[in-house]
C-alpha cells in the first residue's frame, strides 16, 4: 500500500511493529499526531480506521517498550484486531523481502497488501493460516483440557488444531478431536471467528456434540482433559476470545436443556 514520509502533521494511532511485537509507550496505544510521538521522518503507511481515526503501520524497531499485540486484546477488541494486522503486515514485509522463485529484491504493491517481483511478475499475499477451534458439549458436561502450551499459565480449554492441505473445516474439526482426545463427535456446526495474530492464525469457532469413545489425552499436545458441568468450570481462557465464546454458547446449551 501507498508508504508515506510523516511531515508531522498526520494524526490517528500509531502501530510501531517488529518481529510480532508492538510498540506501546506507557503501556497504551499511541494517539495523536506524528509530531506528538517524534515520528517525524519515518515511513508509514495507513491500515484502517478506528473510531473515525487514521492506523497508521509503521513497520521498525523501537529500542524501548516493545510488547505482545496481546497487551492491546485487553484494551479493546477493535484496536486488538488492528495492532494484529500491524505487527502481521511488518512480518509479512520482513519475510517477503525477495521473491522465492528467482530471489530477485521485490517491491510493495502500491494497491494492496502484497509484495511483487519484477523479475517473474510473481505476487506474494500475507499468509494467513486457518485454525479450527471447538466446543463439545456431553449432556451437561463440556470437553475441557490443559495444553502444553499453557503451562505457564494453567487454564482449561477447547480443543483447537490447524487445517491441513487438503482438509474441509468439518474434517479438520473431527480429525483434531480425534487425534487430541480420541473421542468422536456429530453435529458439528460453524459460530464464529476470530483473527489471532500468535503468529497469523484465523480461528473459526464450532459447536459439537459427544458421539462416542473415552477420554485418551495426546501426551504431546495435552497435560490433562475432562468433562466437566457446566456449573462447576476450571479456570478458563479470558473474555476476549473465541475460546471464551465458545465455553459460553456451550453453558448457554447445556442450561437450556436441563
Ligand atoms: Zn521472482
Amino acid at each position: 500500500m501507498k508508504k508515506i514520509i510523516l511531515t508531522g502533521t498526520e494524526s490517528g494511532w500509531w502501530f510501531v511493529c517488529f518481529a510480532g511485537r508492538l510498540w506501546l509507550p506507557k503501556g497504551d496505544a499511541p494517539y495523536g499526531t506524528a509530531e506528538k510521538w517524534s515520528l517525524v521522518g519515518k515511513t508509514a503507511t495507513i491500515i484502517g480506521e478506528w473510531q473515525g481515526e487514521l492506523v497508521w503501520l509503521i513497520a521498525e524497531k523501537m529500542p524501548i517498550d516493545m510488547v505482545s499485540p496481546r497487551m492491546v486484546a485487553a484494551q479493546d477488541e477493535g484496536l486488538f484486531r488492528l495492532a494484529g494486522r500491524g505487527v502481521q503486515l511488518a512480518e509479512f514485509y520482513r519475510s517477503h523481502r525477495y521473491c522465492g522463485y528467482c530471489g530477485t529484491l521485490m517491491r510493495h504493491s502500491p494497491t494492496e497488501w502484497a509484495c511483487l517481483c519484477d523479475h517473474c511478475q510473481e505476487r506474494y499475499y500475507p499468509q494467513i493460516a486457518p485454525c479450527i477451534i471447538v466446543a463439545i458439549r456431553r449432556d451437561s458436561h463440556i470437553l475441557l483440557a490443559q495444553h502444553r502450551r499453557h503451562k505457564q499459565n494453567p487454564v482449561f480449554t477447547v480443543l483447537a488444531g490447524f487445517v491441513e492441505v487438503g482438509e474441509t473445516l468439518e474434517e479438520a474439526v473431527a480429525r483434531e478431536v480425534m487425534e487430541e482426545s480420541q473421542i468422536k463427535i456429530k453435529n458439528i456446526r460453524y459460530v464464529s471467528s476470530q483473527p489471532w495474530p500468535f503468529p497469523h492464525s484465523l480461528m473459526m469457532g464450532f459447536l459439537a456434540d459427544y458421539d462416542s469413545g473415552e477420554i485418551e489425552v495426546d501426551p504431546h499436545e495435552l497435560i490433562q482433559a475432562d468433562w466437566y458441568h457446566y456449573d462447576e468450570l476450571p479456570k478458563i481462557p479470558s473474555s476476549e476470545t473465541i475460546a471464551r465464546r465458545l465455553i459460553e454458547d456451550t453453558v448457554a446449551l447445556c442450561r437450556n436443556q436441563e
